[in-house]
């Protein structure tokens, strides 16, 4: 599967559709979930065209696997919620509902999570 340029994350990262940057550096951006399902919910994102954890684990530079994941932590950090808890997730395919091909992570807290998965759908 290709990368697909038009995918809403690629164009935020264009500035063609507005978020509020939380962070960004050379390697990643972060901005809040349009729809959060925690009072913390934040994306984070590469840079580069990767469509999934698999994609971007394969194929970035070391440099951008060691900058996007320290920047993953550097936003938890700024969010305030290193202390409290939080919760990385990552969608990769079908069956986790990953609806946005550019490889990004959720970072949720704010609030006791409960366990890792809800009820079966
Ligand atoms: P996933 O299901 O892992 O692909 O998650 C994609 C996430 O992107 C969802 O939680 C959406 O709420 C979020 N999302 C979609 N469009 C936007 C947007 N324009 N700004 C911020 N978050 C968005």
């Amino acid at each position: 599967m290709a990368y697909d340029d038009n995918n809403i994350f690629a164009r935020i990262l264009r500035g063609e559709i507005p978020c509020t940057r939380l962070y960004e550096d050379e390697f990643a951006l972060a901005f809040p979930d349009i729809h959060p399902q925690a009072p913390t919910h934040i994306l984070v994102i590469p840079k580069g065209k990767y469509i999934s954890a698999a994609d971007f684990n394969a194929k970035a530079s070391a440099e951008e696997l060691v900058g996007f994941y320290r920047a993953v932590s550097a936003v938890a950090k700024q969010a305030a919620v290193e202390e409290s808890g939080y919760r990385l997730i990552c969608n990769a395919g079908p069956h986790s509902h990953q609806d946005v091909p550019h490889y990004h992570i959720h970072i949720l807290g704010g609030r006791p999570l409960g366990h890792l998965l809800g009820p079966p759908l």
